[in-house]
């Protein structure tokens, strides 16, 4: 908690400490709750979330009549907490699959988004992790289209012991998703992490690439999971972008990158909303540990100090 709160400390600052400042002075006018408003746009979280959360809190704030410093922590710990969903399943599938020859083959993961939001860098710490519980991983560098791509890939897989499927420069990604997985069958491994390239200026190139990437793959089996990167300090482009990636793909949960740099740390609340799949990993930093499941106790608790 002590290193979520570090990592945190400009949403901290700005959101938690912010709110509480608020909510502790003397008289609560209409311009004291107006600039809680502004705090909770300024952090992201969605202009109807905000108006709802505001509602709540002026209502409890109300019914508690005196208010010490204590009970409205309590207070903005709760309403924030119902506000991220508590019990959503957050869970990485990354379970074995049935094929479609009836034998069983690895859990699928496909790691989508735009260049830049933290992809390959996602893939990488997430492939750590799988391998730390006892898990053998195969990755697919199915960014064809950033050359660099597949070979910091490649670098993330010899740095924590997961082979990496290739395939030539520009090649067709498909295919090399196509062929990790199959690598993945042949080496009976548990997991295959397949990323895969963002280019979102050409909308229908990217909704004909990545809907193919799927399907090419789905020939093996079901991919089990499609996790969204979104890069935390984009704010309301990201939700753009996770709008058309919505559109293209099934998204089945969402990898919210950057949050250290960041005091917009409400954007968790505003692209749960908008795609309806839970933010289920949270990136704290560039390096390899830095990856983390998302809670949203300890991630409230952090907010709040
Ligand atoms: P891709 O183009 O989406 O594959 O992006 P990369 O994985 O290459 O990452 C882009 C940059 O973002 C790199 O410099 C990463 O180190 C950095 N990055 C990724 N995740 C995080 C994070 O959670 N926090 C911070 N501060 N930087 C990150």
């Amino acid at each position: 908690l002590v290193r979520l709160r570090a990592r945190l400390s400009r949403s901290q600052n700005t959101l938690g400490k912010g709110l509480l400042n608020l909510l502790s002075r003397e008289h609560l006018d209409e311009d004291t709750w107006e600039e809680v408003e502004d705090i909770l746009l300024t952090a992201d979280v969605g202009v109807a979330p905000t108006q709802e959360l505001v509602e709540r809190l002026r209502e409890r704030v109300k019914v508690l009549g005196t208010r010490t410093p204590d009970d409205l922590r309590e207070l903005l710990r709760e309403e924030l907490l119902a506000l991220i969903g508590p019990d959503l399943d957050r869970t990485v599938h990354t379970a074995n699959g049935i094929g479609n020859g009836g034998d069983e083959i690895p859990g699928v993961v496909m790691v989508v988004g735009v260049n830049g939001t933290g992809k390959t860098t996602t893939t990488g710490k997430l492939a750590r992790v799988l391998v730390a519980d006892g898990k053998s991983v195969v990755l697919g560098a199915a960014d064809t289209f950033r050359a660099a791509a597949a070979d910091q890939l490649q670098t993330w897989g010899e740095r924590v012991g997961a082979r990496t499927v290739r395939g030539p420069e520009a090649g067709d990604p498909a295919s090399v998703a196509y062929d990790a997985v199959k690598e993945g069958i042949a080496e009976a491994a548990d997991v295959v992490l397949i990323d895969t390239a963002g280019r979102l200026h050409t909308k229908t190139g990217l909704m004909d690439e990545l809907g193919k990437v799927k399907r090419v793959v789905e020939k093996h089996g079901p991919v089990g999971e499609v996790l969204l990167v979104l890069d935390a300090t984009t704010g309301q482009n990201g939700l753009v972008q996770a709008r058309v990636f919505a559109e293209v793909v099934d998204i089945t949960g969402v990898v919210l990158t950057k949050l250290d740099g960041t005091a917009k740390g409400g954007i968790i609340v505003a692209v749960q909303r908008e795609l309806g799949v839970p933010v289920k990993l949270v990136g704290l930093g560039e390096g390899a540990d830095d990856l983390a499941p998302f809670e949203p106790k300890a991630f409230v608790d952090a907010l709040i100090g």
